[in-house]
């Protein structure tokens, strides 16, 4: 079966399917590209076609083009992989104009046939792109149905014309959120914003299209751009209006991605190229710059860790071969506080019947609003109605009684990260499970063998640790003790399926693989405003790495007193292994003086009385910034980017993480580590270990061991080697 296929029917009306055979999801193929290719070659050569529907019979129209395919042509050892992507880009190109025409003499305007683009739920990419070409765009009016040009959320922009057709659909204003935040718009939306034309009962979904073609006239089956006086909405780059939406626009780019993301300059340079020339010379254009941005080591890389590998680890790159699927059908989920509450609301949500347990009625009255105000938000934001609503809460049932667990066959516990309140919770759980129920702590950083000690069956206890706040953070990190059986880990991973979310598996060590790459760049960035730097260097610094935030805003978010309390925890476990490094003395002071981060209004930043974060503390610069010895700004930058992936790597050697796609996808989710070099590791691939060793040599001397260069990358400098290429991933 091949992945498209057409049928005529009675009134001469031909219906394309794209329904690639054992597949979920449509994406397009190099195969697919040429069977497609075929068939509007036949369709609109049969003189007895006197339509085209574009459809699919599957539930979603496309998830878009396959971008393994496309990620492979950069690190392509054939001749001038670039040439290969210009020319099979150019070739989509020529199959989708030539459906746009449809047969209409270029000159007269008259003759060919009305094309119409019948979605019935999820177009992506591609899927969205072949409708933009089409004469008419109908999309099912579903709760499933979400429309949209994602590209950009992999270091892409939309190449298969869908940069030129939007552009000059909508003009540059109306089409950036679709273009450069990637927005997969619901139906209502993609109408208002103009990306459809109608939308449609599901069931009329076929026949209203045939209606469309039947009665569509001549100028229904004309593109604006291909019409006489075309003028762009929102007006070209020398227009008036035009001028102020381009010139801004660049500017709010190179703010927005820091200079570090190259898609999204280059998508307004062929938006800005392409609307200076005709249609058919803007698409070269797009596809030069299409190929261009697909030539960068980055995109491939971000493609490898945000799209290939993190869908991977969600279908269960991870998960123990050969052992049953074990749905999770009621989970416990002990201590109703921030974290407790986030994982009962993502597993309710899930379907999943919850035991929400806490030791007294108020802490579980708190839970309970605290779900309420994420599914309030959830509604306000139209993700869900009343009736989920109603659904989710009902899912939850809240108690303080620890016989409830006994028909649980998963238990979480949450409570308060002291070992001795974990223990006795622990062994008081113990008693109520059934044999075969999975114990997990959420611990951040107590080892997980040392607290399955005190569980009914340590083979079934393990470490699942979600990120704050779990109805946001798509990662979960499991951890396996030296007990942990490989059962317990399969139902760990089908559980984080079920709720939707991506996991990566580690072995037990202090603060596990996240938190021990994350805590020594918080440490560098208070280390760094003790030694005089001036803290908007430092955050700014983080900001040019590509860092979400930078290590003083994050200390805010997440509290000083909590890094008061991480410090005292390591220095008691360390003993005279401890090194202060420099941040005790900036850690401490701010929390004598009372400065705690974002809770209290006043930490490294000042606040509004409302809580908005508003610069830094002025009190910084007087207490600690030399203005005399300033370092500079790049090495400002390979600190905190070091610390980060040089963790990564001693992780690595140190077996806690057991394979780098985990190590980068999780660094990207867990905490946003540089996304656009596709994570720690694939950063120091594109710097080469060569550099990183120079540069950790360097810094060695003047900061002292925690920037040794690690066996490991030794290793990979004398094999002259990468770590994606070592391991053949
Ligand atoms: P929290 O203080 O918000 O909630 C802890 C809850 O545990 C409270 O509701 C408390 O009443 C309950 N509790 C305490 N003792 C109990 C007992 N004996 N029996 C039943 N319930 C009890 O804490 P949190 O931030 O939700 O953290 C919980 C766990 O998650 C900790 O182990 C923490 O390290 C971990 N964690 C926290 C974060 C974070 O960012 N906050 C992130 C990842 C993991």
């Amino acid at each position: 079966m091949a992945d498209f296929s057409y049928s005529i029917d009675l009134d001469g009306i031909a219906t394309i399917d794209w329904n690639v055979p054992k597949s979920q999801l449509n994406v397009l193929t190099l195969s697919g590209l040429e069977t497609l290719e075929s068939i509007i070659d036949e369709v609109l050569e049969n003189s007895k076609i006197k339509g085209v529907i574009i459809t699919s019979m599957k539930k979603d129209f496309s998830g878009g083009m396959d971008l393994k395919m496309l990620s492979k042509f950069e690190s392509s050892k054939e001749n001038s992989p670039s040439s290969q992507i210009y020319d099979l880009v150019m070739r989509l190109h020529r199959m989708l104009r030539k459906l746009e025409l449809a047969g209409m003499d270029p000159k007269t305007k008259k003759g060919g046939k009305p094309v119409v683009w019948a979605c019935p739920g999820i177009s992506a990419g591609i899927g969205t792109e072949i409708g933009l070409a089409c004469h008419h765009r109908l999309v099912a009016d579903t709760e499933r149905a979400k429309i949209g040009l994602p590209e950009i959320m992999v270091g892409l922009f939309p190449g298969g014309g869908g940069t030129t057709r939007l552009v000059r659909m909508l003009g540059l204003m109306a089409s950036a959120a679709l273009l450069f935040e990637g927005k997969l718009m619901k139906p209502n939306s993609a109408k208002s914003a103009g990306l459809v034309d109608e939308l449609v009962n599901p069931d009329k979904l076929l026949v209203r299209a045939k209606t469309w073609i039947l009665e569509a006239t001549e100028i229904d089956r004309i593109k604006p751009w291909d019409s006489k006086n075309y003028k762009m909405p929102g007006g070209f780059p020398y227009h008036p209006t035009g001028f102020m939406t381009f010139a801004g626009a660049s500017a709010m780019i190179k703010s927005k991605s820091k200079g570090v993301y190259p898609a999204p300059q280059k998508l307004l340079s062929a938006i800005y190229e392409g609307s200076l020339t005709s249609f058919d010379n803007a698409l070269k254009i797009e596809a030069r710059w299409f190929t261009n941005i697909l030539m960068q080591p980055s995109t491939s890389n971000m493609i490898r860790s945000l799209f290939v590998n993190k869908a991977a680890l969600e279908k269960g790159l991870k998960r123990p071969e050969n052992v049953p699927s074990q749905k999770v059908v009621k989970l416990a989920v002990i201590g109703a506080g921030m974290m407790g509450s986030g994982i009962a609301q993502s597993a309710a949500t899930a379907g999943i019947k919850v035991i929400l347990l806490d030791k007294d009625k108020i802490a579980l009255k708190n839970g309970l609003s605290k779900i309420e105000s994420i599914l309030d938000e959830a509604v306000k934001k139209k993700r869900i109605n009343q009736d989920k609503k109603s659904y989710i809460l009902n899912n939850v049932l809240a108690s303080t009684d620890y016989s409830e667990l006994t028909e649980c066959d998963m238990v979480i516990e949450a409570v308060f990260e002291d070992p001795k309140i974990k223990e006795i919770v622990i062994a008081s759980a113990s008693k109520y499970i059934g044999k075969d129920t999975v114990f997990a702590s959420n611990t951040s950083t107590l080892p997980i063998s040392k607290l399955a000690k005190h569980s009914k069956d340590p083979s079934q206890f393990l470490g699942i640790h979600f990120f704050s706040p779990v109805h946001k953070m798509k990662l979960v990190e499991v951890i396996k003790g030296d007990k942990t059986e490989q059962k317990a880990i399969a139902k760990a991973l089908d559980f984080i399926k079920q709720i939707h979310k991506t996991p990566i598996v580690v072995n037990d060590s202090r603060n596990f693989y996240a938190n021990r790459c994350i805590i020594p760049y918080l440490n560098e960035g208070m280390c760094m405003v003790g030694e005089g730097i001036a803290p908007i260097i430092i955050e700014n610094a983080a900001q040019q790495l590509g860092m979400p935030v930078g290590p003083l805003q994050l200390i805010d978010e997440t509290s000083i007193d909590l890094g008061v309390s991480i410090a005292n925890a390591t220095k008691k476990a360390l003993g005279k292994d401890y090194q202060d490094i420099g941040v005790e003395k900036v850690l401490f002071k701010m929390f004598e003086i009372g400065r705690l981060g974002r809770k209290v209004k006043a930490g490294f930043y000042e606040y509004s009385e409302s809580g908005k974060r508003v610069r830094l503390w002025s009190g910084l610069k007087a207490e600690w910034q030399d203005d005399e010895n300033q370092t500079s700004f790049e090495e400002v930058k390979n600190r905190l980017a070091l610390v980060q992936c040089l963790e990564a790597v001693r992780a690595l050697e140190n077996n806690v993480l057991l394979d780098i796609r985990e190590g980068d996808v999780g660094a990207i989710l867990g905490w946003g580590c540089m996304p656009w070099a596709g994570g720690p590791f694939g950063w120091l691939d594109l710097k080469g270990s060569e550099t990183i060793i120079k540069i950790c040599d360097k810094l060695e001397i003047t900061y002292g061991k925690r920037y040794q260069a690690p066996n490991f990358l030794k290793e990979l400098n004398k094999k002259n080697q990468g770590f994606y290429e070592v391991f053949n991933y």
